[in-house]
């Protein structure tokens, strides 16, 4: 395999046509939209009275989709909330940021998804999740959502996503209605280990690895969902299932691009204070399968998706650090890089 570095790979100008463009339609994401409501001291759970901040809107999808938009990417979000202030949370930002919620519907019954979110010392997180029981969980194909999808251009896929039986059912019907129109389809692993993976959800996630042109793993993801120890059999095991780019994120290390010609990029991540990691793998999908799809250039759209994960890291909040391209290149001028 051709290693080249960053540098060589930028006076290379290496583009690729891995994404549909911007202009065949919305790239649109599924699943489940929550507020997250984040402990503001460190320390194990919730079995005690503590101080708590938010709601801030959140979600993986909802995170995704909206720095997607507010670089600027044709971007539609699917899923539902509840008629609820939290709920309004979600779709005002949506839309502030220029994403479609036409196919966000409103539940009249279910309050909106949540998250409690605490962090502990050694910067794991307890979760207390309300997303099978809540509006979070209950949409479907309507007329609205078949539209959208059928004008889009690209799907992302969030493996958290799976474990409930109507994002499934969804997500299947616009990977196939995306493909048939020339649309590509990307998928963020996103494991958890709060939500539960079944033998369903693992055949469910092998089928749409198999649509899937471009993967967005973090660490072990990357072996786990080609089922094959080592990074380069694994990279190799997913080409061959057709994927066509692999881009693994590495927290503060920054990322490695794979292309199925062979070759390599390595960016390195920015340096930051870390405030609040929530999120940054969502930025960094956001803004990379955006400005891929605004025709950027690999090693150009890494910039921009590290740039993104790593503001966004410096904020409280899921998403409260998403930033626009000005914004984004404001901040890569401002920070320096670790090499
Ligand atoms: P998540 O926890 O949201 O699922 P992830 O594991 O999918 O995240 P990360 O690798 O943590 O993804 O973050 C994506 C990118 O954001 C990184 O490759 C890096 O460029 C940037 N990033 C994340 N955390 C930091 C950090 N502490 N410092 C600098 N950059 C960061
Ligand atoms: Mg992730």
């Amino acid at each position: 395999m051709t290693r080249l570095d960053f540098e060589e790979k930028s006076q290379m100008g290496l583009t690729s046509d891995t994404l549909a463009l911007d202009s065949v339609g919305p790239t649109i994401c599924v699943g489940e939209i929550l507020v997250e409501i984040l402990a503001t001291t460190v320390g194990e759970g919730f079995l005690a009275s503590q101080p708590f901040v938010g709601p801030f809107p959140s979600g993986a999808p909802a995170i995704f989709i909206d720095q997607c938009g507010r670089v600027g990417g044709n971007a539609g979000m699917i899923g539902a909330v509840g008629d609820d202030d939290f709920g309004r949370v979600n779709t005002a930002r949506l839309e502030q940021d220029g994403v479609d919620v036409s196919g966000v519907s409103i539940d009249p019954i279910f309050p909106t998804g949540s998250a409690f979110v605490r962090y502990r010392d050694d910067g794991s997180r307890d979760f207390v999740f309300n997303i099978a029981t809540s509006a979070a969980s209950r949409f479907g194909w309507t007329p609205n959502v078949a539209a959208l999808a059928n004008r889009s251009g690209h799907l992302h896929i969030m493996g958290s996503a799976l474990s409930m039986p109507s994002a499934w059912a969804v997500i299947e019907k616009a990977a196939r209605a995306v493909k048939a129109r020339g649309g590509s389809i990307s998928l963020d692993p996103n494991l958890r280990k709060e939500l539960k993976s079944t033998e369903d959800t693992k055949e469910r996630f092998r089928q749409l690895l198999r649509m899937s042109d471009l993967l967005l793993p973090s660490g072990d993801e990357l072996t786990g969902a080609a089922g094959v120890d080592g990074e380069e059999a694994a990279v190799a095991r997913l080409f061959e299932l057709g994927v066509r780019e692999i881009v693994l994120k590495r927290g503060a290390l920054g990322v490695t691009c794979f292309l199925s010609d062979g070759t390599t990029v390595d960016s390195p991540a920015f340096q930051v204070e870390e405030l609040d990691p929530t999120g940054a793998g969502d930025c960094f999908g956001g803004a990379y399968v955006a400005c891929r799809r605004l025709g950027m250039r690999v090693e150009q759209a890494l910039t921009y998706g590290c740039a993104a994960g790593a503001r966004n890291v410096t904020v409280r909040g899921p998403m409260e650090g998403a930033g626009t391209l000005a914004e984004l290149d404001d901040f890569i001028k401002k920070t320096k890089r670790i090499k």
